[in-house]
Parts: C-alpha cells; sequence; structure tokens
C-alpha cells in the first residue's frame, strides 16, 4: 500500500520551498475521518486520497493541490462541514474542496445521463480554480483504475460520464497522458467484449508490428546520430485500443485496413532547431506523404500542443506517422496545462500566485467556451457533442488512392473531394468508395479516408448534390451546370410552347420561329438580344407565348385570328373530332422524370406516373406538373393560356413515389396488420402506418406506399379493397 511519506518524497523533489507541514495535518485530518470506512475492494477508504494525492504529487502540483486531494472525499463522505474544514486548513483549500464537493453532487443527482444544465455547472465549478479540474481528473483516474470492484451497471455509468465528460476536459487542457488513460479505462469497462475481442487482435499482431516498429526505431536513431542531430529518444508506438476502436467502428473498416496502425515519435534536446533537424533526416530516410505534414511548433494548438507531424510511406509501403517535439514539449503534450505552468514557473520565477492567475486564464480560454456556446439552448446532446469536438474541428484530411491528401473542411462530402481532385472529375462523378467500401456520395468524409471517385463519361451533376456539398468551388461548379441545364432545357421547352401556340393561330413555323430575323425583332421588343433569349423566357414562364404572336401578327390580325374568338372551321373541327375518336389528344410536351430542371410535381395532388395529368406554367419554375383531378386545377384554368398539355415519358428506371392511401375499415382488431400483410404480399414498400378509431366508430388507417405508377398503385388499392372489414379505399391528395 501506498505511503503518506512516499508522496511527500515527490513534493520535497519536485518544490524545495513547499509546506510539507500542511500535506502531513491533511493526511492526519483524512486518516482520521474515514478511518473504518472501506472501499469496494475491502481496503481501507484512506487509499484513495492517498493514491488521489500521488497522482497529483506525480504532475509536480503545489502542496495545496496535494493536501486538497488527500480531504477531496471528507466533506462528501463523512461528517466534517466545510467550517471544520476552514478552520483547519484556510479558505484556499476550502474553497477547492467546496468546488470537488459540489461537483460530486451534480454527478451524483443524475444517474442516467448527464444533463446539459448539470455539466455546465460542473464545469463552472471547475473554472472557479483551475487545480480544482486537475484534482478532479486525478480522483476519476484511481476510480478508473480501480473500478474492476464495482457492479457492472455502475462501472458502466461512470465510464459513460467520463468518455461524455472527463476526457474531452482533459484533452481540452493538453492532458494527452491523462485522457489517454482515462479512456481506455472506460473503453474496458463499458465495452468488455468488445475490448477483449480487440485487444486479442492486436495481441496477435503485436509480436509483427513491434518488429516493423523497432526497425524505424534503430534507423532513426542511426540516422540521427551520423547527422549529429542532438535528440533524447525514439519511441515507437502502436495505436491505442480506445482510438483503434473508435475509428474501426466510425469506418466500418477491417484492422487490416487501418493504415496509422503505428507510429514513431522522436523526442530531441531542448531547441525547436533539432525538431527540424530531425525532420529532414526522416525525410531523407522515407518518402513523406505531400501536405500531410504539420507544423504544430511555429503555430501551437489551442492546448498548448507543439509538435511536427509528418507521414511517410516506410520500406515495406506501409505508411507511418512521425511526430518530432523536444522534452519540453513532450512534457506538455503529455501533461498539459500543469507542465505548462510549471514551465512558466521556472522560467519566469513568478510567484505561484501569479502563475495560478495565468494559468487560470488558460483553462477558462479552453473551457469557457463550452459554456457559452450552449448559453440558449439546453440541449444536453448538443452540449455533450462540443465538449468530445476535437481542438481543430475546421478541417478533415483525406487521400486519394495514390496517397495525395485533399484538405477539406469538416462535412465535406465525396462529391466535394471529387470536384476538388479537378472540376471534370466533380461533373462526371456518380459514387465514391471510401476505404475501399462503396459509400453514398452524401457521405461525411473523416480524418484519414482514402477516397476514391468513380465517374462516368457524360454523366452530369445533380442538383440534390447542392444540399451534400460544403466547399464553394463545387457549390459554384454545381449551380453554373443546373443554370446552364436549366436554360437549355427553357429553351426546349419554350420552342415547344410557341409552336404549339403559332399552330393554334395557323402561323407555320418557318414564319415565325424558324424565321430568326422575326424571332430576333420580337426578341428585341421584349428588351432580349436572341432568339434564345426569347424562347427561355417563354419556357421560364416570363413571356407568354399569347403575347408573342400578338407581336408577331399586329392587333387586327391577332384579333382575327385568335382561337378564343373565332369559330372552328368546319376541317378544324372534324379534324379534332377524328383524332379524339381515334384517342389522339393534343401533342403534349413530355414531361421526363417526376422532378425535372424544369417540370415540378405538384405538391398539393403528387401525380403518379400513369395518372392524367396537366401543366401549369408557372413563373420561374417552369412547369408544375398537377394531376387532372386535383381541386387547385380549376382554379388554375383563369389562367388558361398558362396551362399546357403534358403527358409522362417512358420511365426508364423505376422510380418509386410514396404515395398516401386512406382505409375506413369496421373497428376490429387486426386490421392494420391485414392491410399491411396484403400490402407485403404484392411485394410493395411501406413507408408509414398508423391507425385510429373515428368518432362513428370506424377504423382509420393512413398507409404511405412505395410504388412506380398508377396501375401498380391500382393493384395495391384493389390488394387493400379485398382485405376482409375494409369499408373504402382512396388516394390521399389526388
Ligand atoms: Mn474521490
Amino acid at each position: 500500500m501506498i505511503r503518506i511519506e512516499d508522496v511527500i518524497e515527490k513534493v520535497e523533489a519536485n518544490r524545495p520551498n513547499a509546506d510539507i507541514d500542511l500535506i502531513r495535518r491533511a493526511y492526519l485530518f483524512s486518516a482520521l475521518h474515514h478511518r473504518g470506512q472501506k472501499r469496494a475492494s475491502g481496503e481501507p477508504y484512506l487509499v484513495h486520497p492517498l493514491e488521489v494525492a500521488d497522482i497529483l504529487a506525480d504532475l509536480r502540483l503545489d502542496e495545496v493541490s496535494v493536501s486538497t486531494g488527500l480531504l477531496h472525499d471528507v466533506v462528501e463522505d463523512t461528517l466534517v462541514d466545510l467550517d471544520t474544514i476552514r478552520s483547519y486548513f484556510g479558505d484556499e483549500i476550502t474553497l477547492l474542496v467546496d468546488g470537488l464537493t459540489k461537483i460530486a453532487h451534480i454527478s451524483n443527482l443524475s444517474k442516467e445521463r448527464q444533463q446539459a444544465e448539470n455539466v455546465r455547472k460542473m464545469v463552472l465549478a471547475m473554472i472557479t480554480d483551475v487545480r480544482v479540474v486537475l484534482i478532479k481528473l486525478a480522483d476519476r483516474l484511481h476510480n478508473m483504475r480501480t473500478m474492476q470492484f464495482l457492479k457492472p451497471e455502475k462501472r458502466a455509468r461512470i465510464s459513460q460520464e467520463t468518455l461524455d465528460i472527463y476526457a474531452p476536459i482533459a484533452h481540452r487542457l493538453g492532458m494527452g497522458k491523462m485522457r489517454s488513460e482515462l479512456e481506455d479505462l472506460a473503453f474496458q469497462n463499458l465495452y468488455p467484449e468488445e475490448y477483449k475481442r480487440l485487444a486479442k487482435e492486436v495481441d496477435a499482431r503485436r509480436p509483427e508490428l513491434e518488429g516493423i516498429l523497432e526497425k524505424i526505431k534503430v534507423t532513426i536513431e542511426a540516422k540521427l546520430a551520423e547527422n549529429d542531430v542532438p535528440f533524447v529518444e525514439v519511441q515507437g508506438r502502436v495505436k491505442r485500443l480506445y482510438s483503434l476502436w473508435k475509428k474501426l467502428k466510425k469506418q466500418k473498416l477491417m484492422i487490416e485496413q487501418v493504415y496509422d496502425l503505428i507510429a514513431a515519435r522522436v523526442i530531441t534536446k531542448n531547441d525547436r532547431k533539432n525538431c527540424y533537424l530531425a525532420l529532414s533526416v526522416i525525410h531523407d530516410l522515407w518518402t513523406p506523404v505531400p501536405e500531410r505534414f504539420k507544423d504544430w511548433i511555429a503555430i501551437p494548438r489551442d492546448n498548448l500542443y507543439q509538435s511536427l507531424h509528418t507521414s511517410v510511406i516506410g520500406d515495406g509501403g506501409q505508411a507511418f506517422e512521425v511526430q518530432i517535439r523536444t522534452e519540453e514539449m513532450h512534457r506538455i503534450a503529455e501533461e498539459g496545462v500543469a507542465a505548462h505552468w510549471r514551465y512558466k514557473e521556472s522560467k519566469l520565477g513568478a510567484k505561484d500566485d501569479e502563475n495560478l492567475d495565468e494559468l487560470r486564464k488558460t483553462v477558462e480560454k479552453l473551457l469557457l467556451p463550452l459554456v457559452e456556446d450552449n448559453a440558449d439552448n439546453g440541449d444536453s446532446e448538443d452540449f455533450i457533442e462540443s465538449l468530445k469536438l476535437d481542438l481543430f474541428p475546421k478541417d478533415v484530411y483525406a487521400f486519394t488512392p495514390r496517397g495525395k491528401v485533399i484538405q477539406l473542411p469538416r462535412g465535406a462530402s465525396p462529391i466535394d473531394f471529387a470536384y476538388a481532385i479537378h472540376s471534370e472529375v466533380g461533373d462526371t462523378c456518380t459514387g465514391a468508395k471510401i476505404n475501399g467500401r462503396i459509400v453514398p456520395l452524401k457521405h461525411e468524409l473523416q480524418n484519414g479516408d482514402v477516397v476514391e471517385i468513380m465517374t462516368t463519361a457524360n454523366s452530369k451533376p445533380s442538383r440534390d448534390w447542392l444540399n451534400y456539398v460544403v466547399t464553394s468551388k463545387a457549390k459554384n461548379r454545381i449551380r453554373h451546370w443546373i443554370s446552364e441545364q436549366q436554360r437549355a432545357d427553357s429553351i426546349e421547352i419554350g420552342r415547344k410552347l410557341l409552336e404549339k401556340e403559332a399552330d393554334r393561330f395557323r402561323v407555320a413555323p418557318k414564319k415565325l420561329i424558324n424565321n430568326d430575323a422575326e424571332m430576333r425583332r420580337i426578341a428585341n421588343e421584349y428588351g432580349l438580344g436572341r432568339p434564345e433569349d426569347l424562347l427561355a423566357s417563354i419556357g421560364y414562364g416570363k413571356t407568354l407565348p399569347r403575347n408573342v404572336l400578338s407581336k408577331f401578327l399586329g392587333a387586327e390580325k391577332f384579333a382575327e385570328l385568335d382561337p378564343e374568338k373565332r369559330k372552328e372551321t368546319r376541317i378544324e373541327s372534324g379534324v379534332k373530332a377524328v383524332k379524339k375518336f381515334i384517342g389522339l389528344g393534343e401533342d403534349a410536351i413530355i414531361v421526363k422524370g417526376v422532378d425535372n430542371l424544369l417540370t415540378t410535381r405538384a405538391r398539393c395532388c403528387n401525380p403518379l406516373r400513369g395518372e392524367d395529368i396537366i401543366g401549369y406554367i408557372s413563373l420561374g419554375k417552369g412547369i408544375v406538373v398537377h394531376n387532372k383531378r386535383c381541386k387547385n386545377v380549376a382554379q388554375l384554368m383563369v389562367n388558361k393560356e398558362r396551362i399546357v398539355e403534358v403527358d409522362w415519358a417512358k420511365s426508364d428506371k423505376n422510380e418509386v413515389q410514396s404515395v398516401g392511401i386512406l382505409v375506413t375499415t369496421e373497428n376490429r382488431t387486426g386490421m392494420l396488420a391485414g392491410i399491411t400483410n396484403a400490402i407485403a404480399d404484392i411485394k410493395t414498400g411501406i413507408r408509414d402506418a398508423r391507425a385510429i378509431i373515428s368518432r362513428d366508430d370506424k377504423g382509420q388507417i393512413e398507409v404511405t406506399v412505395e410504388v412506380f405508377d398508377k396501375k401498380h398503385l391500382d393493384r395495391v388499392l384493389s390488394a387493400i379493397a379485398n382485405v376482409p372489414g375494409v369499408i373504402a379505399v382512396e388516394r390521399v391528395n389526388a
């Protein structure tokens, strides 16, 4: 068992002027009040505060922190109150113990998951004095190390809290070592089976990996020595289990596919110049992966971390990362704010008070944004998410299959990636593989993804893509394409509309549409330059074909030929009658798909392929397609000149469409099941189904089904109608 003398020795070694007597008094006080208490392990309770004090001594904190570590559970777990602490140990320690007691209370309040308000209070309590954070982290670390004696539920709860709150805080404060240990312990206790499985897998590969690492280490050391680079040591490591697990899970990889499974670290003597010397040695040894190099020495991270990062392709084609930093930078990377504080102290020779003040400012800078950013919304998930965010959330780095790095903003998709490679690649992109697996184009890229873009010649961008891209390059290219495409479509539609209207006025195409001079004259009257501009304007619905005819014919001729006013000739009405008899309607505009660039499906009636439809030329939206039976059509008829015949084009792919069906049934059990079974029997997808009892004691069941066309829908409707107990079936929204 650990002894207080071990702790005191450490403090004395690190801080020659420390008030050791304070620590002894705190120890005696703690021992006295925890007397007789036992931990779950059966050990005396005192072991816990002693171990916490030891962790704090290892962090080389002051005697006040170490003493508070000894006293941290006294108010929470014994009869001692804060006033007693104050009378024995003064205001400073009382304040710290109070902060720690508060955190313990908040943590106990929410046994389920941490509520945002509670977490916020915890963070605020921690900020009142930075030492509270450090002591709390030491307390949590020791509890995590000794969890095997607790019940599984309690282990899971504490582990979850550690992953949600304490590990991210350690990360924010740059305490890499603390964070790693907390995460790995939490992983082990929260997902014991997966931990075991992964540990076994890694252990199986360990001899091989360590062999590779050893070779790398020896090679680097020899080369550093040969080039007189002053270094302390070269370390090799296998990726930690928790971060490996997260990566495997997030990217659905096999362990063989993780390319940064191993990494090397060069620790140089204390001069940053040595880091750059070491870097040139590494780049001389192996080919660096371009753009993977990061200089966190010239520009340190917010959490004080400094290092050079580079990735190289090793001898066997195995890529690995190398981190290069000085001894002092290494200590800061492992211990974060605690180390930084000491460093300043030794350098400036300032008093502890000033250093505490500076440390507080640093910690506030790192932790307060967590609280402030979320002051307005009480969403605990969001808040916890913001705790988990990386310190540099803005960018992701993804690779081409050849190892070129593409830097993109966070949230970027394979489409952004494709456009970042080349506009042409973006325009013709049809699919993507990430780390060898096919993913949807809207998939969000993660750091380290290897992205392979699949292209198809003549393939075109889609308007939907705008929802998945974040880079301005991709956005601009897609918008540009849409507007070009829209223009081409609107010219085509405008031509058809004008042809139809001219036909009604008995004007031959060669006189108007194919007469460039005449078209140009009319276009100029509208302030437009070329005939295509006029056609585009008609297609967009900005210019009515009827008005174009009026300008072409002149008022008098127009009135004379107006099909609205003049009587049909006998021949005309005869032709119409014959056409009708043999089933030929007017030449309809063909609606290509459902939601095309210039044809959109009306929301009010949601027309289904195969149903009778009618088009309405709406300003700027092109042709809006309604179901002929839609109740809004009558109203649209007021603008008769905007109504246009449309028809479905032959479909080349089986697009499904969601259609709502309302079924009225007798009020008996099993109706919903009967209906959904009937739908499933004819192999039709159901998106949603809900049932209520209406006031007249009938069942009302609303089902949303996925159908290809009207025929398909009719089959569904009759299948439902045949279910015993069904009174009526109707399509919703037609
Ligand atoms: Mn404790």
